[in-house]
């Protein structure tokens, strides 16, 4: 038997009520918050990526699923939605129509890492982006957003931390102190972190090794290093945060994996995933317009990872009560092609009602244990009675409760209120 590609997962049927949900959370929250959706294509050029997330990142150095096309041409499926998306923006023209847009997007996406819980190498981001606004009130939008979203869904548990990694000057200032702290317990660190150490100094704070956590806890902070600006941004989103009553940790160590970000950086976790408890983030990015070659465009955003939601909602909700039981399963005695049972059929589906019929010529016995198996409310009983004297026999499956109706009074009859 041919087996799907590892790190990539089937949604069953019994699952896609799970899927369905979270993705109309998705589309409620964003829009009551103004936001529309965007599509972009799953490949793009490879070079949509690498300019943009940053060349010493996990992600570009190892984890892209790149290829030459026919033509010779360096295609990338998307490992993240922001670049795409500021792509498409670029591209359609779409900041000249309007100084500020709000974005949502969905979709897979494709990384090749080591599979584990609630990591895939395709898996599903929601993400969305705030776009041509400078103010810390766009900031606090999106983390609103965010955790609307997540409340939505159902999930209260979550933790949201937030950091500053201040503007460009601030960084790159903090980048020098770090790279001389770092440069004293060298040695000490993990091989991982002194490979971060050479590329990209700030993921050091990222790791998730015991040692390295202890040499960074005594690492300076970047906060010590914001400039006016930067603070006065910072304070500004915690100000509205606070206001919004969003309970938010401050969490200085807190860089993110991408290049491309700057003030505000966030992340929202659960303990519900065990290792890894990330279940999204984003930040500011108000410098990635300007390396696709457009005009420098404020803009932040986030994205959270669908698996990691579902493993969450899993949890916490019943399965069964997000799927959608048959209203009426037709246990019929008359021949499958009968004028009188196919006109029944299609008046009921007419009725916007969910209709199951027997396509086994199974007996009406059978079919009896089906309706029952399937959940249905009723089992809508025909037979050559019913056919001459034109009703139905309706039977609620809680009670037994039977009843007659007159086929021609059927869409008067109240399928819901019964
Ligand atoms: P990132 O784009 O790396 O900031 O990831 C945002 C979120 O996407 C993470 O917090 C995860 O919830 C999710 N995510 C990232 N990579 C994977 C993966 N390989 N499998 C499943 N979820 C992922």
């Amino acid at each position: 038997m041919i087996q799907s590609v590892r790190g990539t997962k089937d949604i069953l049927p019994d699952d896609i009520h799970l899927w369905n949900f979270v993705e109309g959370v998705f589309k409620k929250i964003s829009s009551s918050y103004g936001y529309s959706e965007l599509r972009t294509p799953i490949f793009e050029k490879t070079e949509v990526f690498v300019r943009s997330i940053g060349e010493e990142t996990d992600i570009v150095n190892k984890e892209m699923y790149s290829f030459l096309d026919r033509s010779n041409e360096s295609i990338t499926l998307r490992p993240e939605g922001t670049a795409p998306l500021v792509r498409a923006v670029i591209q359609n023209s779409l900041i000249q129509q309007s100084n500020l847009l709000r974005l949502w997007y969905y979709g897979p996406f494709f990384r090749y890492e080591r599979p584990q819980k609630g990591r895939q190498r395709q898996f599903h981001q929601y993400g969305a982006e705030c776009i041509g606004s400078e103010f810390p009130e766009s900031d606090a939008e999106i983390i609103s957003l965010a955790c609307d979203i997540l409340k939505g869904i159902g999930i209260k548990n979550f933790k949201v931390l937030i950091n500053s990694l201040g503007n460009n000057d601030s960084r790159d200032k903090y980048r020098e102190e770090l790279i001389a702290y770092l440069s004293n317990h060298l040695s000490e660190l993990s091989e991982d972190s002194r490979r971060r150490f050479e590329k990209n100094p700030l993921r050091v704070l990222d790791s998730k090794d015991e040692k390295d956590i202890e040499i960074t806890n005594s690492a300076p902070s970047i906060l010590d290093f914001l400039d006016k600006e930067s603070i006065e941004h910072f304070e500004g989103v915690k100000k509205i945060l606070t206001k919004l009553d969003i309970d938010f940790t401050i969490h200085p160590k807190l860089v993110r994996g991408l290049d491309y970000y700057n003030h505000t950086v966030f992340e929202f976790q659960s303990s519900e995933l065990g290792a890894q408890d990330s279940i999204g983030g984003g930040g500011r990015y108000n410098q990635l317009f300007t390396e696709f070659g457009a005009k420098q465009t404020p803009a932040v955003g986030f994205a959270f990872g669908v698996e990691r939601l579902i493993i969450i909602l899993e949890k916490i909700i019943e399965k069964d009560k997000l799927v959608q039981k048959p209203d009426i399963f037709i246990v019929s005695g008359l021949n499958p092609d009968d004028d009188y049972y196919i006109s029944l059929v299609k008046k009921l589906r007419n009725m916007n009602l969910k209709v199951i019929t027997d396509l086994n010529r199974r007996s009406f016995k059978a079919q009896m244990k089906e309706s029952n198996r399937v959940g249905a409310k009723f089992a809508l009983l025909l037979g050559d009675d019913e056919k001459n004297s034109n009703n139905i026999t309706l039977k609620r499956l809680e009670d037994g409760f039977q009843q007659t109706i007159a086929f021609d009074s059927i869409e008067n009859f109240n399928f819901d209120n019964q």
